[in-house]
């Protein structure tokens, strides 16, 4: 038995090697990725429930690696994160993004907005806002047609900057919208000092609020604190007519989630802006 404890050990260590290499030869994968663009984003609308239009579209970043083909962001955002590179896969995304939206605009389409994630390692960094100036500049796209998600636990770390760089986006007309909404444990007292346009209720609690009565009574609380405070609310991961029949009686605006569309590439999900049969 001492035996076979040895080798299973043995075992764990090289799968543990493995592990290990596989990380450091994707970290090299993905600095040469950051440096020679090896991404596409997808699009995926945001639909309010009443009239059916598309408000907004979240960019969703994957990568085209050249061995493992199309990876998505739970494969790598970490890596780019603990690495530093997410600064500059976060510029190419926003970006990509804003040029996709002015060309959207050049097309005669009608306004939408387009949302990019910035993760809390890079919004801390003290040049963030520098970094969409920049970028609004240099594409020329209205601020009111840009928007920023950014996790219930973000705003959480550094509350006062964090308050103080959000509230300057807003006063240049971007979006401020609160991703994940319902995870991080914030109170209503806390959250009423943030300048935010938008709560997206998690996609968990969706999930589960057609079979727990707990999950529904969250998502009910959620809605009614949003409306307290004046913000908008899109409820995520809608999947099934059911889901949406009872955020709407709720009195939730806009629902995102496969109901409506997949992640798709810019030519389809433009599609929908001019849909009348979206819901
Ligand atoms: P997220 O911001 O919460 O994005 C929503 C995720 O849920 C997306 O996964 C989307 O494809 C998926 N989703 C949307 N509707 C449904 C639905 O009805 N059912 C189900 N089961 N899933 C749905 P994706 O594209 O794999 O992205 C995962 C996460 O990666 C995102 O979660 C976001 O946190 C992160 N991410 C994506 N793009 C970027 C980026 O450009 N920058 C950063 N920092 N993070 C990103
Ligand atoms: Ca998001
Ligand atoms: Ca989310
Ligand atoms: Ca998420």
């Amino acid at each position: 038995a001492k035996g076979a404890g040895k080798n299973v050990f043995a075992l764990f260590e090289k799968r543990m090697n493995e592990h290990a290499s596989e990380r450091v030869t994707l970290l090299t994968d993905l600095r040469q990725a950051v440096s020679q663009g090896e991404f596409v984003l997808h699009y995926q609308p945001k639909v309010d429930v009443l009239t059916g239009k598309v408000t907004s579209v979240e960019a969703l970043v994957r990568w085209m690696h050249p061995r493992l083909g199309l990876l998505g962001p739970d494969r790598f955002i970490r890596l780019a994160e603990e690495s530093g590179l997410i600064a500059e896969l976060t510029e190419w995304v926003m970006a990509t993004a804003c040029r996709q939206a002015k060309s959207w605009q050049e097309d005669g389409h009608p306004p939408v907005r387009v949302a990019v994630n910035l993760s809390p390692f890079h919004f801390q960094r003290q040049d963030v806002k520098e970094a969409i100036l920049a970028v609004l500049g240099a594409t020329e796209l209205d601020p009111a047609l840009f928007e920023i998600e950014i996790t219930e636990g973000a705003l959480m770390q550094n509350d006062e900057y964090t308050c103080r760089v959000l509230g300057e986006l807003r006063e240049m007309g971007i979006t401020v919208s609160v991703d994940d909404f319902g995870t991080g444990y914030s109170s209503l007292s806390y959250l009423h000092r943030f300048p935010i346009n938008t709560l997206k209720i998690d996609r968990t609690f969706i999930l589960n609020m057609m079979k727990s009565t707990e999950d529904q009574a969250i998502v009910t609380a959620i809605i009614a604190m949003a409306k307290s405070l004046n913000m908008q609310i899109v409820a995520e991961g809608v999947e099934t007519v059911e889901q949406l029949e009872a955020l709407k009686d709720q009195g939730c605006h806009e629902i995102q989630g496969f109901l409506i569309s997949r992640p798709v590439n810019a030519e389809k999900v433009a599609r929908f802006f001019t849909d009348e049969d979206r819901l």
